[in-house]
């Protein structure tokens, strides 16, 4: 965990907030390669979650909302690590539990920052009916921050008080919960394994005992990594039955029961949550992705990331500053920009070093463009896995590329 920590701040992946005047416990900012891995996770989420499906549909609720949807939750009398936020003049974040009363003690509104995205979903249940062509079984889905005022943050950023959250609500009819409650457990594995490429042999599923539960939850299931810590939380998966919609139903006193048009019967549906963090996901992949070799009698940190993942997935390494090798270069550049995570390198250092660097920040190909590139219209990809190169036509380099990055 050291080494991970320390080579995400020494390559601009994380740093402690407001550092420069000593930081602040459980928050961290995001450099220029940690927006890149973050990006690529959310794009990546949503991409499977709602794009390639037909029945999930996207939400963005308020991260401040009226502290009756906390009450009905149950988040109040349940959960002590909700934050509340001025929403007046003095904006002022207040831990819920030390503040008597609804109002901000400076001036009055009364207002909380959300500690989960999901009760955007469930306020909004009947908009998103009455707007779109939904049927049960449907989801949908969110990504947004969320503030818990957690007692012990750390673990860098597996535990911080100001975080990503990715939450999918899928409504199902009400005895049809505990199929899809294996549905999406098998498909949440799927995404870890398959397209995020995390190691299959250190992620397994915890099943929480009934004494465990939360207050709203029938059964939960735990997606778990195996962190140098020992096996933690990765993504939980839970079947909240109707217990959010039923209470915002009363609360509200507004009819969120569903009318089925097929056989025409009216009912609550059941919902189950698959719910994770950008930020525990991202911890999670530069775990799995570390990794120290030797090439050529020379030792290396490699970051294997998956190219799907990638913060570069490809470098162009121009050999010389040589006037028309760099016009090459940055014509290949340009043509693949489009297409992929690109960085231009021609800081001239030695080639291996360059290397080197690539190598730590996890990019999975670099592009060499040498003296010959002017001669045979050619470039070398270098793999970062094996170190291994191939010779490329830059007329089909694209093509190449993109059939690698799918691998
Ligand atoms: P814990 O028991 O670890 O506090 P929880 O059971 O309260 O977590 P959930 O409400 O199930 O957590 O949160 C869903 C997901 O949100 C977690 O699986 C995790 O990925 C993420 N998450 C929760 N709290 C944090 C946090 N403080 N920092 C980063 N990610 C978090």
């Amino acid at each position: 965990m050291d080494k991970v920590v320390a080579l995400t701040k020494r390559r601009g992946f994380i740093y402690p907030s407001s550092e420069i005047y000593g930081g602040l416990s459980g928050f961290y900012d995001y450099g220029p390669y940690g927006v890149a891995l973050k990006r690529a996770i959310r794009d990546l989420w949503w991409r499977h979650v709602v794009e390639l499906r037909d029945d999930v549909v996207g939400l963005e609720s308020t991260l401040i909302m009226p502290s009756e949807v906390w009450a009905a939750s149950g988040h109040l009398t349940n959960f002590v690590d909700p934050l509340r936020q001025c929403t007046g003049r003095c904006k002022k974040r207040w831990r819920a539990d030390t503040v008597k009363g609804d109002k901000c003690p400076e001036c009055g509104s009364e207002v909380y920052l959300r500690p989960e995205t999901a009760q955007g979903m469930f306020v909004d249940f009947k908009n998103v009916i009455n707007s779109t062509r939904v049927r049960v079984p449907f989801g949908i889905a969110q990504q947004g921050r969320a503030f818990r005022n957690e007692i012990t943050p750390g673990n860098f950023v597996f535990r911080v008080r100001e975080f990503e959250l990715m939450e999918l609500e899928y409504f199902v009819k009400p005895n049809e919960d505990d199929g899809w409650f294996d549905y999406w457990r098998k498909e949440r594995m799927r995404w870890y394994t398959d397209v995020l490429g995390v190691n299959a042999s250190r992620l397994r599923q915890y099943d929480h005992p009934k004494a465990s539960l939360s207050h709203y939850s029938k059964q939960t299931t735990d997606i778990e990594y195996e962190f140098p810590f020992g096996w933690g939380e990765l993504e939980g998966i839970a079947d909240r039955t109707d217990f959010d919609l039923r209470v915002h139903q009363e609360a509200s006193k507004t009819d969120l029961t569903y009318l089925d048009p097929e056989t025409n019967d009216r009912y609550l549906p059941w919902v189950i949550e698959p719910a994770v963090s950008v930020d525990r996901i991202f911890v999670t992949l530069l775990i799995d992705a570390y990794d120290e070799d030797v090439v050529n009698e020379e030792s290396r940190v490699v970051l294997r990331l998956h190219p799907n993942v990638a913060p570069v997935q490809v470098a162009i390494v121009p050999l010389s500053k040589k006037e028309d090798l760099i016009k090459v270069a940055r014509d290949v550049r340009s043509s693949l920009q489009g297409e992929f995570r690109v960085e231009y390198d021609q800081t001239g250092g030695h080639i291996g070093r360059r290397y080197r660097r690539q190598d730590e920040i996890g990019t999975p190909f670099c592009i060499t463009v040498d003296f010959e590139t002017l001669n045979d219209r050619a470039v070398t990809i270098r793999k970062r896995d094996t170190t291994e190169q191939e010779r490329v036509a830059i007329a089909g380099l694209t093509e190449r590329l993109t059939a690698l990055v799918a691998g």
